[in-house]
């Protein structure tokens, strides 16, 4: 007999038979990169998230590489960003050969703390996180961006179909551009995919040129030397994300809203389970806003905390795919090579200590979490 234990990861995709008919559809078109169904996409997702234009790239990444190109983002100019993100928020600046800076987090929800963010003239860019899918306080960074004369570009990884003021985070009232991603464990999947939307036309054309290689048949510099003439304007890159993908993405989006609300149901229901517990706090949802629960985070009070290395292997051991989100980005060794020293944003230190996910994404039904809260306290009762 075949003993099959259970496992559940802290996130996952979910796709049906209506979005692996789709994919197969595509490949029997005219186009399986480059044609009609990028552009529906982009429009989609900027229709979603209430923006005018929407770029999709081949990645959250190079989506971010984009949008910070498109600002204008360059050599000498400073961004800062927050370290607990994934270290693809910062890396892009480094790619445009900016300079980035941390600020250090909010202790209750991991965020930004806006009450800490210091620019300066030469900050360029702000890229504040909606962790967890919890939104940011954007129009207090907003506020401070504006003394300064610096741009807000949003990294929305976690946090489609989440809201900030009644309005989702992609509308875009208190910054340039938002980025999505469409990894497989963010909200919907374009197997690897991301986007920019903006409200911004010279923005837009910016982020297309940047997409394939700066090449571009319009606004030529040079008289065009006839029917086949294009031009290289700028060092872009091959960024581009195909029909296939985009396939996917339009019957993933169909499915989006009740995704989120799904992920929003499941979090009350672990607030509810995990009310006045002895162990852990769990992530304060930002008053004026709805947070889109990418994750749900767990604070391990310090007694656990200090043994999280057992704890994280036990829970794997019993079936729970714990994670931490996220070492602190300034603490990986490039970033120490670039001379950022541990201590540097200590509230965001302590929360790397106390952090775990569990699991989290729309098709966990009662019994899971059931399991979740039981594998939970069990190891958590052995300390
Ligand atoms: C996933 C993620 C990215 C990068 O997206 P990819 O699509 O994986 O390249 C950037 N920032 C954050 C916060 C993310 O979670």
């Amino acid at each position: 007999m075949i003993f099959i234990s259970k496992f559940l990861p802290y996130g996952k995709q979910c796709i049906d038979q209506e979005d692996i008919d789709a994919v197969a559809d595509v490949l029997s078109e005219d186009f399986i990169t480059q044609g009609p169904k990028i552009t529906e996409f982009e429009e989609e997702i900027a229709k979603y998230v209430g923006a005018k234009y929407g770029v999709a790239f081949n990645s959250g990444t190079s989506a971010l590489h984009g949008a910070y190109f498109a600002l204008g983002l360059d050599k000498g100019d400073e961004m800062i960003t927050t370290p607990n993100t994934f270290v693809a928020t910062a890396n892009a600046g480094l790619y445009l050969g900016a300079k980035v800076n941390f600020c250090d987090v909010e202790k209750q929800t991991g965020n930004i703390d806006a009450s800490k963010l210091e620019a300066n003239e030469n900050t360029k860019l702000i890229t504040p996180v909606h962790y967890s899918g919890n939104p940011v306080n954007l129009k207090e960074i907003a506020d401070i961006a504006e003394d300064n004369d610096a741009r807000i570009i949003e990294d929305g990884a976690h946090a489609l179909g989440a809201k900030y003021n009644g309005k989702k985070i992609g509308s875009l009232k208190y910054s340039e551009m938002a980025m999505f991603s469409f990894h497989p464990v963010k909200h919907i999947t374009t197997g690897e995919g991301g986007i920019i939307v903006t409200n911004d036309e010279e923005y837009y054309e910016r982020l297309q040129l940047f997409r394939s290689h700066g090449i571009t048949k319009n606004n030529l510099v040079n008289p065009r030397d006839g029917d086949w003439y294009y031009e290289m304007q700028h060092l872009g890159f091959n960024y581009r994300i195909t029909d296939i993908q985009c396939a996917l993405g339009l019957s993933q989006l169909k499915k989006l809203d009740s995704f989120v609300e799904n992920r929003r149901k499941i979090a009350e229901k672990y607030n509810g389970m995990f009310e006045d517990n002895p162990y852990f706090d769990v992530v304060k949802e930002n008053p004026d806003g709805e947070s889109a629960y990418h994750l749900y985070p767990i604070l391990l009070k310090e007694k656990y905390a200090n043994h999280k290395k057992e704890i994280f292997s036990k829970l794997r051991s019993e079936g729970l795919g714990v994670q931490v989100h996220y070492i602190p980005v300034y603490l990986q060794p490039y970033y120490q090579n670039l001379g950022f020293n541990k201590g540097l944003c200590p509230v965001d230190e302590e929360f790397y200590k106390r952090e775990l996910s569990i699991p989290m994404y729309p098709t966990l039904t009662d019994e899971d979490l059931e399991f979740v809260q039981e594998k939970l306290y069990k190891v958590f009762s052995e300390y």
